[in-house]
């Protein structure tokens, strides 16, 4: 017995425009899709329900190729700073959240709408007697007070490889951490498997909300034992049919594979190991050929020396497994497609490029004769294009996100959020991909570099799947697949502009079952 859609614009994503009106859906998978008269009378008396989609349309669901699914989850639940225009404001805020003596924390604050980089000073005026920190939006750089140095224990003369302290104009620390001095964070704020169990559900119910069913995402390394995160991954994902392919850090891998752990399990699987080459543009450590160009005195950092990077990619290979590796600089892109090409992947196998955010013709180029992945984040191009032209001035910034040129190399970009860095909502990736504008509208950054809406929604479903190898039965709509979908008020076909943003999820459908319906009451 099964269920009969009807109604609708029902589009496969196998080819452009195709798309059906009606659907027959049996034990979670799409039997047929075609004419309604036509399913009537195919499945005469099998057809349990007949689901009216009064003329909404309708896509294979998303998947997000790049997140991090526990700080997700967290930051959720935590102070949200990234509309924060004042510090003191925020500040207050904490104080009032406070309990014990544990670290309060606020998410994603952005030194442009505040004005001005808090200092240690400035949070210990409100806030003395508690550690605090504050995290960048771009989660590379973090800011704590001075009872949040003494935690960390972070002293004048602490040195940090692949990092960086913060130092006022008498040399002394100001309480900003760059990059790797973030993993004494990491350390220090930890997790457990009660706490990351709650943070994926929370992450979970907020992506099917999204239209989301599916996440690659990084979490081994940040909140504690990850065996233990594992262990949680299992506890949820084994009653919530969302799909999760895990990255695992470099600094987990020896751990995980002596304990066997990587074993692919019924709703998750593991994928490349993690590395970082650089940093973020934000925090001007993104490492660049040529220097900033609203500081000529930097080019960014390497996270890790060039001989200890190479050693990184030695051991994913004596280990048979693919890299990923965090890219943001073209001098990081430089530094990384060189050790590709010196150390290939397994035939039938694609490494990954996460961000490749600066790229010239030449990187493109020995892109296109590599078999990597790209795991692209349309939505930072709206979200920092004013950013973007500050730190790489109007000429190089035409190299920036070149999404349309990474699709002509044959490699296969996949479409994703990195949060809790951006927001998951996959409008705003779609509508950065099709406008490359603003989310006010303004400018258009190399145009050329447009994708289709056809080739954006690709990167949001089917893309991620080939990634997985689970595209043979997922991110597609199309007979034998399963149904799972998303039904949404308009169709993004149709919607031009800022009209991308304003389309309505209306229902989110995992294998043939609801995991999310909208209010029926619209607002
Ligand atoms: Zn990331």
């Amino acid at each position: 017995m099964g269920t009969l859609w009807v109604n609708g614009k029902i589009y496969t994503l196998n080819k452009e425009g195709e798309m059906s009106r009606a659907m027959y859906v049996e034990h979670g998978r799409v039997l047929k899709m075609g004419e309604e008269g036509h399913l009537r009378r195919t499945y005469a008396g099998r057809i349990k329900d007949i689901v009216n989609l009064e003329g909404k349309s309708v896509y294979p669901a998303f998947t997000d190729s790049h997140i991090h699914l526990i700080g997700y989850g967290e930051a959720l639940d935590r102070i949200d700073a990234t509309e924060t225009t004042d510090l003191n404001t925020l500040l207050e805020t904490m104080k009032q959240k406070a309990s014990g003596d544990d670290w309060i924390v606020a998410e994603g604050f952005n030194d442009r709408l505040l004005g001005e980089m808090p200092t240690r000073e400035m949070i210990d005026a409100v806030i003395p007697d508690r550690p605090v920190v504050l995290k960048r939006v771009c989660r590379h750089v973090a800011v704590v007070n001075s009872k949040g140095l003494e935690r960390l224990g972070l002293i004048h003369h602490t040195v940090i490889e692949g990092g960086k302290l913060g130092r006022d104009d008498e040399g002394k620390l100001n309480g900003v951490l760059y990059d790797a001095a973030l993993d004494l964070l990491h350390r220090e704020l930890g997790g457990n498997r009660e706490k990351n169990v709650a943070s994926i559900r929370r992450a979970v119910d907020s992506l099917f909300a999204h239209g989301i069913v599916g996440a690659h995402t990084e979490d081994l390394f940040y909140h504690g034992d990850p065996l233990e995160t594992i262990q949680a991954y299992e506890e949820v994902l084994g009653d919530v049919p969302f799909h999760a392919h895990l990255l695992v850090h470099e600094q987990v891998v020896d751990q995980l594979l002596q304990h066997d752990a990587l074993a692919k399990r019924p709703r998750f699987d593991f994928g490349a190991m993690k590395i970082f080459v650089d940093g973020s543009f934000g925090g001007r450590t993104a490492l660049l050929t040529q220097p900033y160009t609203d500081d000529p005195g930097q080019r960014g950092i390497e996270v890790h020396r060039p001989e200890h990077l190479e050693a990184l990619v030695k051991k994913a290979r004596s280990y048979g497994m693919n890299v990923a590796a965090h890219v943001i600089g073209d001098a990081a892109a430089e530094q990384f497609i060189g050790l590709l090409e010196k150390y290939p992947a397994k035939r039938g196998t694609r490494d990954r490029i996460i961000h490749a955010s600066l790229l010239d013709d030449n990187l493109l180029k020995r892109i296109s004769a590599l078999p990597v992945l790209i795991d692209a984040q349309p939505i930072f191009l709206s979200d920092d294009m004013d950013l973007l032209f500050d730190r790489l001035g109007n000429d190089r910034v035409d190299n920036a996100y070149r999404f349309k040129s990474m699709i002509d190399t044959g490699a296969l970009v996949l479409g994703g959020s990195d949060a809790p860095i951006s927001t998951v909502d996959v409008r705003k990736g779609l509508y950065a991909a099709v406008t490359r504008q603003s989310f006010a509208g303004s400018g258009a950054l190399s145009p050329n570099e447009r994708l289709s809406m056809y080739e954006a929604l690709r990167s949001f479903t089917y893309s991620p799947r080939v990634a997985t190898r689970s595209h043979g039965r997922d991110g597609l709509l199309i007979q034998s697949y399963n149904a799972t979908f998303t039904v949404w008020e308009n169709d993004f076909f149709d919607l031009q502009g800022q009209d991308i943003l304003n389309n309505r999820l209306v229902m989110t459908v995992v294998e043939g079952a609801p995991v999310y319906e909208a209010d029926v009451i619209t607002t």
